[in-house]
């Protein structure tokens, strides 16, 4: 199948592109979107036949369920059978946004998109080609990050057409995601809220509105065994093709370990890279250097992620030794997906 790639722009989206990628979801195809957080592979939520595509298309397991993306708070009404109090302030607060809910879901959203579970995820974009997209759609756009199952998720239009050119109908292309991460997952389908996946909308940000709150274990202590509540966070995403380890401790044994290390890498014949802040990129003298962003400005760490984990799978490094941030505020969300990547393999030093 070829993949048509469409260029669109956020204030003004051409009508004539919104209509011609609005029919390919209304006859069942798919489409990759923009949205603020990463990018999304689209396909009508209401549809069982469309979420399988989906699943086969990025490669992803069937029970991993998608999140249902709308464009308009009243449509919530119409996929979810309840809405807490709770609920209601979280969307109040922080809708269009980064957050996805988790409700208890009506019959005529099928199984085949929310995994067969009972509840759906549901998330409003502010994103404007997002939005507008979705409008076009229908209303109700299934979709899960636009990647092939098992690599980092997407962040431009550019990578979306690695992963899936040739294996849906269209991409949008809305320029760079700006918040880069997957969205913060909230279960609001249990009468005390708990956080499922953490990203750019904060525990602090969500216990300003709804008091106090919690994460669900799994995602405190990955290797402890414990199913987590979001089954996207039990399989090993976001991985690089070069074994990646984590180090973590004072920035000056994290610098001196990491030498050492890709010291070790290169005697025994492989290519080390190295995953560092703007502050510290200059100290190490040797291995592939890719810069992140400034621990100044987590923001940017966040956006630039994903694409430099990309990076990397473009060179032949066999190992990628990366410096751990700050485990707050959005740093929460940027070390639980290094981590992920990581497969959890960190050094303390
Ligand atoms: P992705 O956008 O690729 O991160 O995929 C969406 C993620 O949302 C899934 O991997 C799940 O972890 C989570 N999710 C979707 N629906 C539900 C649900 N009903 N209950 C819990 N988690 C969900
Ligand atoms: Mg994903």
């Amino acid at each position: 199948m070829e993949t048509k790639l469409r260029r669109l722009e956020g204030a003004r989206p051409d009508p004539e592109i919104l209509r011609e990628a609005g029919e390919i979801i209304k006859k069942g195809g798919l489409v990759a979107f923009p949205t603020e957080t990463v990018y999304g592979l689209g396909g009508d939520a209401l549809n069982p036949m469309a979420s399988q595509k989906i699943y086969a298309a990025k490669g992803r397991p069937s029970d991993n369920p998608l999140i249902v993306h709308i464009a308009r708070k009243a449509d919530l009404y119409e996929i979810a059978s309840e809405v807490s109090e709770q609920a209601e302030k979280l969307i109040e607060r922080f809708w269009p946004g980064p957050l996805t809910l988790i409700f208890q879901k009506k019959d005529k959203v099928p199984r085949e998109t929310t995994g067969g579970l009972s509840t759906v995820a549901v998330r409003m974009p502010g994103d404007q080609v997002a939005s507008a997209f979705i409008q076009a759609a229908g209303g109700f756009v299934a979709a899960p990050s636009a990647n092939v199952s098992g690599r980092p998720s997407t962040t431009t239009a550019a990578h979306v057409m690695e992963d899936l050119n040739g294996r849906i109908e269209m991409v949008l292309d809305g320029g760079q995601a700006v918040i880069g991460l997957e969205s913060t997952i909230v279960d609001v389908s249990v009468p005390e809220p708990v956080i499922l996946r953490p990203g750019f909308i904060t525990r602090q940000m969500l216990e300003e509105t709804v008091g106090k709150m919690d994460v669900d274990k799994a995602i405190i202590s990955p290797d402890s065994g414990i199913r987590p509540k979001a089954p996207g966070m039990k399989y090993r995403h976001y991985a690089p093709r070069a074994e990646l380890t984590v180090v973590e401790g004072d920035m000056a044994a994290v610098v001196e370990r990491i030498n050492a290390l890709v010291g070790e890498c290169q005697e025994a014949g492989g290519q080390a890279g190295i995953l560092a802040a703007r502050e510290s990129e200059s100290l190490y003298p040797a291995g592939m250097v890719k810069c992140v962003g400034s621990r100044m400005e987590e923001g940017q760490i966040a956006r630039h992620l994903y694409e430099v984990l990309r990076e990397f799978d473009e060179t032949d490094v066999t190992r990628i030794y990366s410096e751990s941030f700050a485990d707050d505020s959005v740093g929460t969300a940027i070390m639980n997906r290094l981590l992920k990547a990581a497969g959890h393999k960190v050094i303390k030093v």
